[in-house]
């Protein structure tokens, strides 16, 4: 467990948060996974939407209100699994967030863009997926730099919302978020799809954890995820829950 993330949470915790032993101890398990992308360490963080540190806002739900959620992908753009995704939401007419490696979209601007042009929502996750909380603020701000001029570059879209990878990012770094217009981002539904559970355990996460309000992380990196997504947006659906974007969710970092 990086301890920068723990002072993190706690700091989350003092700003009033109602914080989080579970998810502190499971995500101790999984530290080991840290290092490879679609790892992400911290899940199902709870009750953290709208604090703010150092002027950023840290989110990892939403607002309660209705039936609201955000599905969210990230590590992508992945050709060949990226286009199933966006397949699965367009049958839908479903709206999503791509958290996108800034190296990734370099790589394959065109579906980068094609996420943009289906109406989904872009955010900045990195260049190279490090540990930002491990890293010096020239380097978090190179990171998150190249990331915003890769993806304005290929979709003419700037993100406003960023994800740290492994939810690694301390207070101390928000306003290095905050010089680049971005608002932070996590998560508290974890599908832990990265580990690839099988599809019907990926399903099952989603369908038993998701609540209005809900931020669901998946990635679109694996083609199990791929293989699942359908029957997770159909679930989702005949539960009631009503789909938006980060953005739509949240506003924008400046009017949250
Ligand atoms: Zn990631």
């Amino acid at each position: 467990m990086d301890l920068s993330r723990r002072v993190f949470l706690q700091r989350l915790g003092l700003l009033g948060a109602s914080m989080v032993a579970p998810s502190l101890s499971r995500a101790a398990q999984v530290g080991q996974s840290a290092g490879q992308p679609g790892a992400e360490t911290i899940p199902r963080a709870t009750a953290v939407a709208g604090q703010r540190a150092g002027g950023v806002h840290f989110f990892n739900h939403g607002p309660g209100l209705g039936r609201r959620i955000a599905v969210t992908f990230d590590d992508g753009p992945t050709p060949g699994i990226t286009e199933k995704v966006l397949a699965a939401l367009r049958e839908r007419h479903l709206s999503a967030t791509f958290f996108m490696i800034g190296q990734r979209v370099a790589a394959a601007p065109s579906l980068a863009r094609r996420v943009r042009e289906e109406g989904h929502e872009i955010g900045n996750h990195s260049y190279t997926h490090p540990q930002l909380g491990r890293l010096p603020a020239q380097q978090v701000l190179a990171q998150l730099q190249k990331t915003q001029e890769a993806i304005e570059q290929a979709t003419s879209f700037r993100p406003c919302w960023m994800r740290p990878p492994y939810g690694s990012f301390r207070a101390a770094q928000a306003p290095i978020a905050a010089q680049e217009g971005l608002g932070v981002v996590l998560w508290n539904v974890d599908t832990r799809d990265w580990a690839r559970p099988g599809t019907e355990r990926i399903l099952e996460t989603v369908l038993t954890q998701t609540r209005p309000g809900s931020i669901v992380l998946m990635h679109d990196l694996h083609l199990q995820t791929a293989e699942v997504v359908g029957r997770i947006l159909d679930g989702l659906l005949e539960r009631g829950f009503e789909f938006t974007t980060i953005s739509g969710f949240l506003g924008t970092p400046r009017s949250a």
